[in-house]
């Protein structure tokens, strides 16, 4: 049997930099738990531009299809502005996520009890919050035709169209209830069926799917204005949520930022399983190339680092060692280390990006 394969994008900016703990980290398992990857390391977005012309090699993408997971850092930067469209960092990110058809975005809200006060909400509201936004990527009114600006008379009209097929609907809310059944075992899906026939398809399919495949989940249905409402009102009510392109675009920065810095959020997004089950995957941190910070070593790698405690979780069904690795987070959060985006009015001394990484491996030793 050969090791899962796990190909490494760091891309531009300070991706490399919180990278390069998440292999550590990924070094750590093969050495103290035998749980040994295949790791490869390649270029995407400004990187991949610089060497190849455009920001993702077709080598790359094929790679991509072929391994177990893939860990990207972050793309894009000044440098990159003014490039064409179609050769912009971002673009290969999007190729990405295109090609490998990752219609299920996943993004957990989890607030470690040390960080609440970073909370825009109340620490009572907030503290040990453990959400997950599961939003559709590939379809809905970002992509629906027709669409585009025309002229109707003396004014111009804008279009865009929701459209959603069964099948589309059905995938996501599959996806929705296999993570649920590795979490609380809620499903909440939200739509507007009081205003929209998409939405009214949406609570059907979800449904139907729920009552012929997961009828040991429990499912309820929200408009999504009452969720948004309840999201800042008692977010803890929530276990996982299932959504649309466009309204999973809001709640899910929504409630991200309910649980603070952009430097602690992670995200996965899933394709279909293969034979094996094993779902098409990319794993990133929510955040961007941060170039006012770049080369520095001020970055917070946890993002990343929360990034691959996912892979762990849903490419390679390995929940506990996935716990593990959040625990070993939450433990030095809890003894008061902190990078300087986590710093607090009254001060301290920060830690730099590879000390985060050191103490967090000395947290998962003393977990062994
Ligand atoms: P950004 O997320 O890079 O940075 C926003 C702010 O948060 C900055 O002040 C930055 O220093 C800080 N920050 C971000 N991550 C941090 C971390 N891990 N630790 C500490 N501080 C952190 O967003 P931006 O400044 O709007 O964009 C910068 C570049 O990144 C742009 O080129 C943009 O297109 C790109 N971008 C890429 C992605 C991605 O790769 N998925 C996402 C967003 C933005």
């Amino acid at each position: 049997m050969s090791n899962p394969s796990i190909l490494i994008l760091p891309g531009d900016g300070i991706g490399p930099e919180v990278m390069a703990q998440v292999t550590r980290i990924i070094d750590w398992f093969g050495d103290k738990r035998d749980l040994k990857f295949d790791v490869e390391t390649d270029l995407v977005g400004g990187a991949a531009y610089d060497k190849h012309g455009v920001p993702l090699s077709d080598e790359t993408m094929a790679r991509a299809m072929e391994v177990d997971a893939v860990l990207l850092g972050a793309v894009g930067g000044p440098k990159y502005d003014n490039l064409d469209f179609s050769v912009k960092p971002e673009r290969g990110l999007l190729r990405l996520r295109k090609e490998m058809d990752l219609f299920s975005n996943l993004r957990p809200a989890q607030c470690f009890d040390a960080l609440a006060d970073f909370s825009s909400l109340k620490k009572d509201i907030v503290s040990g919050l453990d959400i997950m936004i599961v939003r559709e990527l590939t379809s809905g009114v970002y992509f629906g035709e027709p669409r585009g600006i025309h002229k109707e008379g003396n004014e111009r009209v804008g279009v865009n169209t929701q459209r959603y097929t069964e099948s589309e609907i059905a995938r996501v809310a599959r996806s929705a209830f296999e993570l649920a059944r590795k979490r609380s075992n809620k499903v909440c899906s939200m739509e507007k069926a009081n205003v929209m026939e998409s939405g009214i398809l949406w609570r059907d399919v979800v449904q139907e799917i729920h009552d012929a495949e997961y009828p040991d989940v429990e499912l309820s249905h929200m408009y999504a204005d009452n969720g948004a409402m309840q999201l800042v009102r008692a977010p803890k009510q929530f276990d996982v949520i299932v959504t649309d392109n466009l309204f999973g675009d809001v709640l899910s920065d929504c409630a991200a930022m309910l649980t603070g810095s952009l430097g602690m959020l992670p995200s996965a997004s899933l394709g279909l399983p293969n034979a094996e089950g094993r779902p098409k995957a990319l794993y990133e941190p929510v955040h961007g190339s941060a170039p006012d910070i770049t080369g520095q070593g001020k970055a917070n790698p946890i993002a990343c680092i929360l990034s691959f405690a996912m892979a762990l979780r849903y490419s390679f069904d390995e929940g506990e060692e996935a716990t593990r690795l959040e625990k070993a987070v939450e433990k030095v959060l809890a003894d008061g280390v902190r990078t300087a985006d986590l710093m607090g009015p009254d001060g301290g001394t920060p830690v730099s990006t590879t000390e985060m990484g050191d103490v967090i491996l000395a947290a998962l030793d003393a977990s062994l």
